[in-house]
């Protein structure tokens, strides 16, 4: 009879690799940790790819989109330094992963795709957990979400050209707007903008590679 550690079953060493993962690329809040090791990847990946949920990679998902890089979802979300009483408006629901996560950190979450499928499919999930404090929508994210702004924080989860000048004006003082920059095409760069009383601060994070931020509402 072996008298060394109980072996670990399959799901707890998945779950390990994957918190190893995001520590070894520079995810080191205890909060964003903390939140991922909460919510279940698995959960928003469907169909062929389901088996690959807790590899650091992207992944395909409906309308041609793609759930981000666990590591870069939480170097986003450590950048964005989320509070617990923040409104927080994410631009590209995509699978819903992102805002679950957001929603553990926050008071409050919008989310906003331009597909109608994907904000359905993520409104599911999101009922499944029980999480009752994000608000899903199926709006162009391009002008942000008047009528509920201002944000304490924005994270824009697709490529833009510039920061959209609507987000912007729709970031609380004292806010960070978290945004990939460049052509849909090349690498872009990750900015954090932090808006001062007297104007905007721009940091370079990383490079990245996002799907691009179109105008107008999807066809499906
Ligand atoms: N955050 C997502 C991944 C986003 S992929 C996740 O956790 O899975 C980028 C998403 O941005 C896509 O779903 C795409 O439909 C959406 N998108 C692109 N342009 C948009 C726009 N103008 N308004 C709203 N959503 C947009």
């Amino acid at each position: 009879m072996s008298n060394g550690p109980a072996p670990l079953d399959d799901a707890a060493e998945r779950q390990m690799r994957f918190l190893f993962a995001l520590r070894s690329h520079g995810v080191t809040d205890a909060r964003v940790l903390g939140a991922m090791e909460r919510i279940d990847r698995g959960a928003f990946v469907r169909g062929l790819f389901a088996d690959r949920a807790y590899e650091d990679m992207p992944l395909p998902i409906a309308c041609g989109q793609t759930i981000s890089q666990p590591s870069v979802v939480g170097l986003m979300t450590q950048a964005l330094e989320v509070q617990p009483r923040d409104m927080v408006l994410e631009v590209g629901t995509g699978s819903g992963y992102q805002a679950a996560i957001l929603s553990l950190l926050a008071r409050r979450v919008y989310t906003v795709d331009r597909h109608r499928r994907l904000v359905r499919e993520a409104q599911d999930v999101f009922h499944v957990l029980g999480l009752v404090n994000i608000t899903a929508l199926h709006v162009d994210g391009s002008f942000g979400l008047p009528d509920q702004a201002p944000f304490d924080k924005i994270l824009v989860t697709a490529a833009a050209e510039d920061p959209p000048g609507p987000l912007l004006a729709q970031l609380k003082i004292g806010g960070i707007m978290v945004v990939p920059v460049g052509q849909s095409d090349a690498v872009q760069s990750l900015i954090k903008v932090t808006r001062h009383s007297r104007g905007f601060e721009y940091d370079e994070l990383r490079p990245v590679r996002f799907v691009p931020l179109v105008e107008g509402l999807g066809s499906e």
